[in-house]
């Protein structure tokens, strides 16, 4: 039995193919949600070697989801810029109708560095992106959900967020604030039946990933392929995950079957951080 007939989902940074938030969205659809699919139609003309902005792809994601039987409406919109985000949830509502389930996955990590020589700009542009525009997307659907009697909000937060990253300054505190955030909406919200929840992803296998892997590689001077050896063996589960796991869990939070659980936050890191890397008995 499908879980989420009758539902309409908005799942925002799911423009990209081989992302998250585009095998979210397409996870959504399976179990029978109405999906607006959504991205941002620039790139960050201040990063220029940071890749945003999928204009061809997000077609392709709305109609991957729709030859397959399901219901996806692409439309372009910047979660930093209230005006945008307006429109967007406007124009989701008008053609759904409503928006019960919000996916908060737009993310970016543009200029990480030491700290002496981390940017003004990517410290601002960061928490634009990752906090700004959750706080944005939420304010603006959960009226929507309100009147609907309800609703869920998953939020994607990073591992960062609990471990902090090395370089990555503003993006471990964006998403530190994405889960202060979680937790103080989901009080205000439980009146009215809409639960707010987070995931903190690991290492998970995408294109934002890569790019990661291969600076990290180069700072370190080994191969990727090395790097990833590395990973996976302080992973306990041996690997890195792939963005069907973060799926799996979105899935869990947008269905009936967590309608008891609200202000949470599930890792999702094949069990990394557990114990010690070194493995010895350490007790
Ligand atoms: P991704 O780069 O494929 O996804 C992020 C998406 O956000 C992109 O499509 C990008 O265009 C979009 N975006 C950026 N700025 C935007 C803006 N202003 N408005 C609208 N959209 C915008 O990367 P991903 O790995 O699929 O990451 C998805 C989410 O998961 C992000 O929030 C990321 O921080 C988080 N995350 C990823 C990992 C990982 O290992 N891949 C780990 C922890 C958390």
């Amino acid at each position: 039995m499908k879980k989420l007939i009758g539902k309409v989902a908005l799942v925002t940074g799911s423009g990209r193919k081989e992302g998250i938030g585009a095998v979210v969205a397409a996870r959504l659809a399976e179990e029978g949600a109405a999906v607006v699919v959504t991205d941002i139609d620039s790139t960050f003309p201040e990063f220029p070697q940071y890749k945003v902005g999928v204009s061809e792809e997000l077609a392709e994601v709305a109609a991957t989801i729709n030859d397959k039987g399901g219901r996806a409406l692409p439309l372009f919109a910047d979660v930093t810029d209230p005006t945008s985000v307006e429109r967007l949830v406007r124009e989701a509502i008008g053609e759904f109708g409503r928006v019960d389930i919000l996916v908060n996955n737009a993310g970016a990590s543009p200029g990480p560095a030491p700290l002496a020589q981390f940017t003004l700009a990517a410290w601002e542009k960061t928490l634009a992106v990752n906090l700004t525009g959750t706080f944005l997307c939420c304010r603006e659907v959960v009226p929507s959900m309100i009147d609907g009697g309800g609703g869920k909000i998953i939020n994607i937060s990073s591992r960062a967020a609990r471990n902090g990253a090395l370089w990555m300054h503003a993006y471990s505190a964006s998403k530190a604030g994405v889960l202060g955030l979680t937790k103080s909406m989901a009080l205000e919200l439980a009146p009215f039946k809409i639960c707010v929840n987070a995931l903190c992803p690991g290492d998970i296998q995408t294109e934002l990933k890569q790019w990661g892997l291969e600076m990290e590689a180069g700072v370190k001077g080994i191969t990727v392929e090395a790097l990833k050896e590395e990973i996976a063996r302080v992973t306990p589960l041996g690997c890195l995950g792939q963005p069907a796991d973060v799926a799996a869990a979105v899935l869990f939070f947008a269905s009936p079957d967590s309608d008891y659980l609200t202000g949470e936050v599930i890792n999702i890191s094949g069990g990394f951080g557990l114990g010690n890397a070194t493995g010895h008995l350490g007790f």
